[in-house]
C-alpha cells in the first residue's frame, strides 16, 4: 500500500515508521497509508523553513507574487488530479470538490496582489522636516493545522498568503486526507517557491505539540473542531504564539411567513447536505417562524428530498457522498437515534440508506427531523452529517434569541422579502457571517472568514485583509535628517 510521506526542503520524504490508514470512504476500505511525523522530523521542517526565511523575507514583493501567478495557472491545469484526490479521501462528488478547488484558487489570486497589500502607510511632515511611516514585516515560520472536510480550500486560506506575506510556512494537514494537499504543495514549487519556505508534515496530536512548543514557530493558524480549537488557542497563548482557532458550528436559517419558500428549499438542500453536511457553514437548523411556514417547508422539504443522489465521488450525477469514517457515521446515526428517542419526529430517514456497489461505503443519507427543541442533544451538538433539523418559534425575536443562546456562531441566514425584517437580523444577531437570502455567506477571498462565539478563538479571522494582518507585524519608523551643523536644544516634554 502506497505511503504517503512529507514534504521538507522541497524534497518528498517519508521516514517514520509509525503510519496510519488513509481510508477511500465510498469503499470503505483503506487505499493508503499515512506517515505520522515524530518531534524530530517536525524540527527538521522547522529547522529548513527557518534557513529559508532570511532570503524569502527579502524576495521582493513581486517576484514572490509571480510564483503565485504560476501556481494558480498549475492549480487549474490539474484541477482534475486534484478533484479525483479529494475525492478518493474525502468522499466529495467531482463537482464539489471542484467548487472546493476554485475557492482555494481565489485565495491564490488574491495572494497575487501582496505588493499592493503590503504597500504600508506613509506621513510626511507628521512635525516639521519629521516623516513617519509603518511597514508589515513578516513574522519568520509560521504554521497551519487544517482540518479533513476541506483538504484543499482550508489550508490555502493559509499558505499562500503567509509566504506571500514573507513568512516561511510549516502544513500540518488531516491526516485522514493527506494526499490531495500534498500534491497542491509541490505544485506550488513547481511554480518556482524556494525549497524550505513551504513544508508539509502529516501527523497527529504529537505532530502538533511540536509545533505548539517550538519557539521558532511565531504563529499558527488552526481550523479544525471547537475542542481542539480552544485547547491549541490556549496553548500557542502560553508559549507567546500569535493564533487564530477557527472552531466547529452550527447554522441557523430562519425562514420567515413572508419568504418565497420554494425558492428557500432548493436553497436549503444544498446548504444543508452539500458535501453530506461536513461543512462548518452547512445551514443544520431551520428556525421556522410560525406553524404554517414549519409545516409548509417541511411537506416540501420532504418531496424534494426524495430525488437526492448520494454515492461515491466519481459519479458526478451523485448530490452528495459518504461521510468522512465509520466512527463519524456512528455518530451521526447516533444523533438522529438520539433526536427520535427525545421527541422529535424523523420526517425522512437517512439511518438505512445503501449505495450498490459500495455496500461497505460510509454513507448515511439525507435526513429531515421535526418538531427538534433546543434541550435536545441533536440540536446542542454540531452533527457534520447530512441531517436538517426544524426548529419552531412564533416570531423573529424568538428566532434572534434562540440563536444568540446557542454556543456557535460561525454563519446564519434570512429567508424573507422584507428588507426592514432582514436589516434587523444581520444588526442584532450574535453570528459572524450572515446571508439575507444566500444560504451559504462564506465571504469572497478579498473579505475575511470567521465565526463568534465559540466558532473562533483569537481577535483576527482568516485570509482577506485580516489574512495579512495575522502574517505581519507592524514596524512605524519616524525620521529626521537635521542639516549639518544643525543641533537641536534638550527637551524634556513632548512638543506642545
Ligand atoms: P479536528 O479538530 O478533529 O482536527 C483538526 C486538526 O487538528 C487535524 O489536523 C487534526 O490532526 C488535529 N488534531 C486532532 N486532534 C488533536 C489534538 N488532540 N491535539 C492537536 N491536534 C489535533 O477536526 P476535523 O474533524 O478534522 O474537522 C471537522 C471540524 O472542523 C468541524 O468541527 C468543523 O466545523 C470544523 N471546521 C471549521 C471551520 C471554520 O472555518 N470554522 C472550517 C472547516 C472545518
Amino acid at each position: 500500500m502506497k505511503t504517503v510521506g512529507h514534504l521538507i526542503n522541497g524534497q518528498l520524504v517519508e521516514h517514520e515508521s509509525c503510519v496510519q490508514d488513509v481510508f477511500n470512504p465510498a469503499t470503505g476500505e483503506p487505499s493508503k497509508q499515512v506517515s505520522l511525523a515524530t518531534k524530530s522530523t517536525v524540527e527538521e521542517a522547522i529547522s529548513c523553513a527557518q534557513a529559508a526565511y532570511p532570503a524569502w523575507r527579502n524576495t521582493p514583493p513581486i517576484k514572490r507574487a509571480r510564483i503565485m501567478f504560476r501556481f494558480k495557472s498549475l492549480l487549474e491545469e490539474h484541477a482534475e488530479r486534484i478533484c479525483k484526490l479529494v475525492g478518493e479521501e474525502h468522499g466529495k462528488v467531482r463537482h464539489d470538490a471542484a467548487g472546493e478547488l476554485q475557492r482555494a484558487i481565489e485565495n491564490v489570486e488574491f495572494a497575487c496582489g501582496i505588493p499592493e497589500l503590503l504597500k504600508g502607510e506613509h506621513t510626511k511632515n507628521v512635525a516639521e522636516q519629521i516623516d513617519s511611516w509603518s511597514e508589515f514585516h513578516p513574522l519568520g515560520v509560521v504554521a497551519g493545522i487544517t482540518p479533513f472536510n476541506f483538504p484543499v480550500m482550508v489550508p490555502m486560506w493559509m499558505f499562500p498568503l503567509a509566504i506571500a506575506c514573507g513568512n516561511t510556512f510549516i502544513l500540518k494537514p488531516s491526516e485522514r486526507v493527506p494526499s490531495a494537499t500534498l500534491y497542491v504543495a509541490n505544485l506550488l514549487h513547481e511554480a518556482g517557491l524556494p525549497d524550505g519556505v513551504l513544508n508539509v508534515v502529516n501527523g497527529d496530536k504529537e505532530t502538533v505539540d511540536v509545533l505548539l512548543s517550538d519557539k521558532r514557530i511565531k504563529a499558527i493558524s488552526f481550523v479544525g473542531s471547537t475542542p481542539i480549537a480552544q485547547s491549541i488557542y490556549t496553548a500557542a497563548c502560553l508559549h507567546g504564539k500569535r493564533c487564530q482557532a477557527l472552531g466547529g458550528a452550527k447554522n441557523h436559517a430562519v425562514l420567515m411567513p413572508d419568504a418565497d419558500i420554494d425558492n428557500a428549499v432548493n436553497q436549503l438542500l444544498g446548504a444543508a447536505f452539500g458535501s453530506s453536511g461536513e461543512r462548518c457553514m452547512a445551514l443544520s437548523v431551520v428556525v421556522a417562524v410560525g406553524d404554517s411556514v414549519a409545516d409548509s417547508l417541511v411537506k416540501k422539504m420532504c418531496n424534494e428530498m426524495q430525488k437526492l443522489k448520494v454515492g461515491a465521488y466519481d459519479d458526478n450525477g451523485n448530490d452528495f457522498g459518504p461521510v468522512i469514517s465509520q466512527a463519524h457515521k456512528q455518530k451521526v446515526l447516533g444523533y438522529i437515534d438520539s433526536a427520535e428517542a427525545d421527541g422529535a419526529t424523523v420526517v425522512v430517514d437517512g439511518r438505512n440508506v445503501s449505495v450498490s456497489g459500495y455496500e461497505k461505503g460510509f454513507f448515511v443519507g439525507a435526513t429531515l427531523l421535526d418538531h427538534v427543541t433546543t434541550d435536545m442533544q441533536s440540536y446542542q451538538k454540531e452533527i457534520f452529517g447530512p441531517v436538517m433539523q426544524v426548529v419552531r418559534v412564533q416570531s423573529m425575536e424568538d428566532a434572534i434569541t434562540l440563536i444568540d443562546n446557542h454556543e456557535y456562531g460561525n454563519g446564519t441566514c434570512v429567508f424573507t422579502r422584507d428588507g426592514e425584517a432582514a436589516r434587523y437580523f444581520s444588526d442584532n444577531i450574535e453570528v459572524g457571517m450572515v446571508g439575507i437570502n444566500v444560504p451559504l455567506p462564506v465571504p469572497v477571498a478579498y473579505h475575511s472568514f470567521g465565526g463568534w462565539k465559540h466558532s473562533l478563538f483569537g481577535d483576527l479571522h482568516a485570509y482577506g485583509p485580516d489574512g495579512v494582518k495575522f502574517y505581519t507585524k507592524r514596524k512605524t519608523i519616524t525620521q529626521r535628517w537635521p542639516s549639518s551643523g544643525v543641533r537641536e536644544g534638550v527637551s524634556f516634554s513632548f512638543p506642545s
